[in-house]
């Protein structure tokens, strides 16, 4: 799907639910779409100053929470940066494997994964309401080579 059936869609899904899809939450939202990998606030602003100069702090985490509120973003606790999220037309469970080597982030939507944890955290009379999965390391392109030349 490319990005003007992305923008679309979403802006289809924000007026099923009577939200304003402003001028500043698509243009962050491409962003994000174009990056493509895990990226900070900050630099999102950069970016986002290029076309929008009078952007400031605020404008850009205002900006990102819409986006997180309506699953188009997620956010990377660990890295205290964000991705997007091109499943965002359904609820899903999330769990993010970050390469420590490239800065690429996996979204994984394993609901296995996700109902173990709800009945471990059943078990101990836990109430979760907010969960965070989230695993480093390194992706198969930064993971040392065995030395056995069995490359590709
Ligand atoms: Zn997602
Ligand atoms: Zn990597």
């Amino acid at each position: 799907m490319n990005q003007e059936q992305l923008i679309s869609r979403a802006q289809h899904l924000c007026e099923q639910r009577g939200l304003r899809f402003t001028a500043i939450r698509q243009q962050v939202f491409r962003l994000l779409a174009q990056h493509g990998n895990a990226i900070s606030a900050y630099e999102l602003l950069d970016q986002l100053r290029l076309t929008e100069p009078g952007a400031k702090p605020p404008t850009i985490y205002r900006a990102l929470d819409f986006l997180l509120e309506q699953g188009f973003a997620h956010k990377v606790e660990s890295l205290n940066a964000y991705i997007f999220c091109c499943h965002f037309d359904h609820a899903h469970p999330m769990q993010l494997l970050i390469c420590d080597g490239c800065g690429n982030v996996v979204e994984l939507h394993d609901s296995a994964i996700d109902r173990a944890f709800l009945e471990q955290a059943r078990l101990h009379g836990f109430t979760i309401t907010n969960k965070t999965i989230e695993a480093h390391g390194q992706c198969a392109q930064c993971a040392p080579t065995q030395g056995n030349h069995n490359e590709g």
